[in-house]
Parts: C-alpha cells; structure tokens; sequence
C-alpha cells in the first residue's frame, strides 16, 4: 500500500504513476480497490480536474473523472484491480520497479498499465487542450471476477456518469502472424454459459459394480459426448473480415464462408492462431472440473463436473441447452455464470476514427477486428448501447513473451509502449473533442 501524494509537475512521467498502482495491491479477491481510488483521487485533484469515488461496498470502488462539457462524449475505461501472483516471480509482484526501459509487476499490462496511460492523456490534455465535448475517465472495480461491483453497478445504477458515444477500453494484444505483428482492436467478445453438472446414482458396493447406477461412469458418458460435440460455424461480418484478411495476408483469396472455414483455416502457413480462430468461429466447451467417488469400493452416488462453455452471437443459455440436450440426458444442469455475447460494430464513423488514429502510431498495415474469447467490462458497455473497442499494446515491435505474462507470472510492461499509447489518447481525443 501506498499514501504517496503523487506529485504535480507539468505532465506527470506515465510510468511513475504506474509504478506508484502497481504498489497498491488491489489483488481481487479481495479487492480493495478503494486505495486505488483514493491514488487517482489525489493526482486528479492535483490538476483540478473533477472526480469522485463510487463505493458501492466497503473497500470495492470505482473512480470516475470528467474533462470538458459539450455534446460529444467520448470514455476511457480501464480497472482498478488485479489478479493474484503467484510464488514463482523472478521479481517482486509488487514492487512497481522501474529499470532497463520496463516497469515490473502484477497488473502492469492488465490493467493497471492503461489505467496509468489513460490518466495521463487525461491530465496532458487539462494543461494543454481546451475540449468542447467531455471525456470521461473510469478506472472500475471488481473487473477480474465479473464485475459486478464496478462497471455492473455503474452501468445499472448510474449510467448517467459513463454514458458516451464511444469507448475505448483493454482489447486482444496483437497478434504475430508468419512473423509479422498486427495490431487489434477488438469490437466483440464471446459469451461465456458456464455450468455445474450433477449426475445421480445409486450407491453399492464395488465388488458388485452395478455400472448403470454410476455416476461417475453416467457423468463420463456425458463429458466423453461434450468432448465430441461439433459446433455450428458462426461467422459475424466482423469475424469473416477478419479471416479474409487474415487470409488474404497468406496469400489465400478463397472468399471465406461458413462452409469452407474450416478448409481455408487448414491452409494457413502460421498454425498458432489456428486455435483463437477456430474459438472464434464456434461455440466452445471446454470440461474443466470433475469431482466424484468417496473410496475405491464405493459405487458412487454424485458426480459433479464444471464446463466452461463460450457462445456466439445469436446463441443463448436456451440454445445451449437445446443443442446438448441429448449428451446432458437426465444430468442436473446449473447455470455458474451467464452473459450475452457482445458485439460493436466496426461499420461505423466511431471505428473509422480510432482505427484512423491507431494507424497513424503503428503504421499502415491492417488492423485486425478482433472478437475477444474472454470477457471485459466492455460488454456492460455495449449493453447500454456505447459502442466499445479495446487496444492492447503499441509498439511496433511487440515481444510475445509480454503477453504471455498476463495473468501469467513475471508482467511487465515496456515504457516505450505506454508513451506510444498515452499519445494515441491525447491525439485521439483531440481530434473527436476539439473540432
Ligand atoms: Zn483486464
């Protein structure tokens, strides 16, 4: 934990306002992401720009910022808290050092890395920019279990004080394609219909087995059955740009369907992105958690399992409970965690802008629509009809093993990239806010 007033110079260094987050160890569960607040609250005031903390329960907040009035609205969204570190670092998780042209720790790319970044495009532009729109800062609690105390509360309780006609928020980090790198930004992401699975049986003694009344082989059955499901082919406008271009940088002109997907798929020279797109085009299930049995001479009675199930647009919990109705049989099904699908479109005068500007920092080769196989707070957003999209690191010459390291162990982030990124901001803003 820190209390350090940040301290007021002309334009804050990014990099030391990441290091002072990364000391706070906002590691959720529990949370805490209240110091955060409190940090952000400081440096904010710092500038005199407005802010104020929403704390919806004791410790779990959110810190909102507004820069300018007018008509256009535009939000930078981020979150305050981060995942747990393992025992294995080779440095300090929390330490937020500064060396070699890197900051270290838990959080520095996700998320804390662009809740600095955008704090600082926040502040430059109240020294240097009168703005004739507003832009909104939201730096959301809770993000990594679902959040529901940050950016779930602000969307149901005060959607007043998010409200915008874009966002731009964490996204897919780039992708290396044949050896070449290719930015993202990311305008969708899957859905996840998680569910516990309860198979019954009746319990006898193993010298006698009585497999039909097992329910570890009945939940076997089951999961052997998931496992050999084959999903319909969902392709989005989005998603089948993004495979013909992905294509089409492989030399292949095949115009890509649902049909022949998977037979244009097969002839990429680069296999490595060949699971996220086949994930990206399909519903998937992935079994992960299987309990059952007390004791080697016991037929058991309960077997339980957890599935972690990831859906399309135009797919929903009925649609997935139809589709597995047969392999699922008699099995209890439980819903563990359910959201929609979301999607923004890149049809729009909102994409066009950013993907205008990113270019200007990462050059011309084509930007990559992405459709995220995880979840953000974005997808709050765009129920509320905000089209959002997410950017992920910037420099030209992305090392791999950084975003590896997110939710992974040893994260750091290059200091060059948040530079690159917090002038992307500046810029971005100006041009949407100033004209
Ligand atoms: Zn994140």
């Amino acid at each position: 934990m820190t209390n350090k007033t940040p301290e007021k110079t002309s334009v804050p260094a990014v990099e030391n306002i990441l290091s002072d987050l990364i000391k706070i160890q906002s590691v959720n569960p529990p949370g805490g992401e209240i110091a955060v607040a409190q940090y952000l609250k400081k440096l904010f005031d710092n500038y005199d720009i407005p802010n104020e903390i929403i704390e919806p329960e004791p410790g779990r907040a959110s810190f909102i910022a507004t820069l300018g009035e007018g008509e256009k609205k535009l939000l930078y969204l981020s979150h305050a808290d981060v995942v747990p570190a393992s025992e294995d670092w080779d440095f300090p998780p929390f330490s937020g050092e500064i060396k070699n042209g890197f900051v270290y720790g838990r959080g520095t790319i996700d998320c804390k890395g662009l809740v600095a970044i955008e704090a600082s495009a926040v502040i430059q532009l109240a020294q240097t920019t009168k703005l004739n729109g507003k832009l909104i800062f939201a730096a959301t609690a809770d993000e990594e279990v679902g959040g529901d105390l940050g950016a779930g509360i602000l969307s149901a309780k005060y959607p007043e004080k998010i409200m915008a006609d874009f966002a731009i928020n964490e996204g897919d980090e780039p992708l290396t394609i044949n050896g070449k790198t290719y930015h993202c930004l990311s305008v969708g992401e899957k859905g996840p219909a998680w569910m516990k699975l309860t198979a019954k049986g009746i319990s006898s003694h193993g010298s006698v087995p009585m497999l039909e009344q097992n329910a570890v082989v009945k939940m076997a059955r089951v999961i052997n059955g998931l496992a050999r499901y084959r999903p319909h082919i969902v392709l989005t406008g989005e998603t089948q740009r993004l495979l013909q271009t992905i294509a089409r940088l492989d030399g292949i002109t095949d115009a890509i369907t649902e049909d022949n997907v998977d037979e244009v798929l097969g002839k990429l020279t680069d296999k490595e992105i060949l699971p996220y797109l086949s994930a990206i085009t399909r519903m998937t299930i992935s079994p992960d958690v299987i309990h059952g049995g007390v004791k080697a001479n016991i037929v058991p009675d309960t077997c339980e399992a957890q599935v972690d199930i990831r859906i399309l647009p135009g797919q929903s919990w009925e649609y997935v409970l139809n589709e597995l109705k047969e392999i699922l049989g008699d099995v209890k099904v439980e819903q563990i965690q359910y959201h929609m699908p979301s999607f923004s479109s890149a049809e729009c005068k909102y994409y066009s802008l950013v993907e205008e500007t990113l270019k200007e920092f990462v050059g011309e080769a084509p930007i990559l629509q992405t459709i995220c196989t995880g979840a953000t707070d974005s997808r709050y957003l765009r129920e509320m009809g905000i089209p959002s999209y997410g950017i992920s690191a910037m420099t030209l010459d992305v090392d791999k093993a950084l975003s590896d390291s997110v939710h992974g162990k040893n994260e750091k982030i290059d200091i060059a990239s948040l530079h690159v990124k917090t002038d992307f901001l500046v810029k971005l803003a100006k041009k949407y806010l100033t004209d």
